[in-house]
């Protein structure tokens, strides 16, 4: 299980029209797919997001000659050291080392990690609603409503990067217009205090079917959280950027939210990514992966989810949903899965059970010029 070979693939994307978030604008989508191949020829796909110039050469340059000759199998100390040089190139190698390790044994990733709970898990249409255009409200309706014919009845639209009275009119134009069916989240990205979040009530109030209030304020304000959970109707949810166990438990030992969203590509490997969500079961709580970048993390955030028990012994809907990336981005069909109604199927071969897809590497190869 000697590890003999590592390829790598950054893939660049241009959007046609910028979007964004309360962050700002996206001019393009990236990805850096991996590929970790053992002398017995057994291979496993990892994936990073980074600004490439500089991901790239740390990881030719330091991570790839570091990982050469050293046994697959060691997947925990290896990850350990590759964090301490990068966090998110340590999770790709975790998610290749973790694939090797389950195609060795003949089992798919799910069985590696214990087995199913959940053959197929829910999933969330994700925009991001902002562009600089004139009508982007009536262009996010038009986005919105295309995914609810498409079968999506869960949906996340992104807040607080306008004035609060625009915001809201964006919200209400949604809630009008959207078949009743769909539940919607907002996420604010950390823009308000605890009093511009409360003014979120009004139009909560007004509205049945609300998934949760995404990240209202910066997380580390626990006491804020625990306060604004005890006055609004709707869950709260947050998390996406904490790597480890240890940073989630202020909010869950203060009760300050509902929901925590780990992300596997912000977290110490896939293992660390796990623990994260079994820390939310260990505290009743609920959790919903966040992977806006990239379809391999996604896919494991699946397989993590369908490992998970059920949160509720409510029999609608034991597994909370994870997002699921629906505006202009090729890499989201990297590896391939295709939501219908709102769900998707686990694949169940060995390793992962899907196969690149070796189109969209070759269309999008990033030609190693820089780019802002
Ligand atoms: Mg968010």
């Amino acid at each position: 299980m000697q590890i003999e070979r590592i390829e790598t693939y950054p893939l660049l994307y241009r959007l046609q029209q910028p979007y964004g978030d309360a962050n700002g604008y996206k001019k393009y989508r990236t990805c850096y797919l991996i590929r970790i191949i053992t002398r017995s020829g057994v291979d496993g796909w990892g994936e990073i997001v980074d600004w490439l110039p500089t991901l790239h050469k740390g990881f030719v340059e330091r991570i790839v000659p570091y990982l050469l000759g050293k046994q697959a199998t060691a997947h925990l100390p290896l990850i350990d050291v590759v964090g301490k040089w990068h966090q998110r190139a340590a999770a790709g190698v975790s998610m290749a080392l973790t694939e090797i390790v389950a195609k060795r044994a003949g089992l798919s990733v799910c069985e590696l990690w214990g087995g199913l709970f959940h053959e197929t898990i829910p999933v969330y249409a994700s925009f991001q609603s902002y562009t600089d255009q004139a009508d982007w409200q009536r262009r996010s309706l038009q986005r919105v409503m295309q995914q609810a014919e498409a079968g999506f009845t869960q949906m996340k639209v992104k807040i607080g990067g306008r004035a609060m009275q625009v915001d809201q009119a964006h919200i209400e134009l949604l809630r009008a217009s959207l078949p009743a069916t769909v539940q919607l989240a907002l996420d604010a990205n950390q823009s308000y205090d605890l009093s511009a979040a409360r003014k979120w009530e009004r139009v909560f109030s007004r509205y049945e079917d609300w998934m949760w209030l995404e990240e209202p304020m910066p997380m580390e304000r626990v006491l804020d959280y625990e306060k604004l959970r005890q006055s609004i109707s709707v869950a709260v949810a947050g998390g996406e950027n904490l790597v480890r166990c240890a940073q989630y438990l202020p909010l869950l030992k203060h009760g300050a939210v509902d929901i925590i969203q780990p992300d596997p590509m912000h977290a110490e490997g896939m293992d660390g990514f796990r623990a994260n969500l079994q820390l939310a079961r260990q505290f009743g709580l609920r959790v919903s992966p966040h992977v806006f970048d990239g379809s391999l993390a996604r896919l494991y955030a699946l397989f993590a989810q369908a490992c998970l028990p059920p949160w509720s012994k409510m029999d609608a809907e034991p597994v909370e949903p994870v997002e699921w990336d629906v505006m202009e981005n090729p890499f989201t069909q990297l590896f391939e899965l295709t939501p219908e109604n709102g769900r998707v199927k686990i694949p169940q071969g060995p390793g992962i059970g899907v196969e690149p897809n070796w189109d969209i590497i070759n269309a999008t190869r990033w030609d190693g010029s820089s780019y802002t």
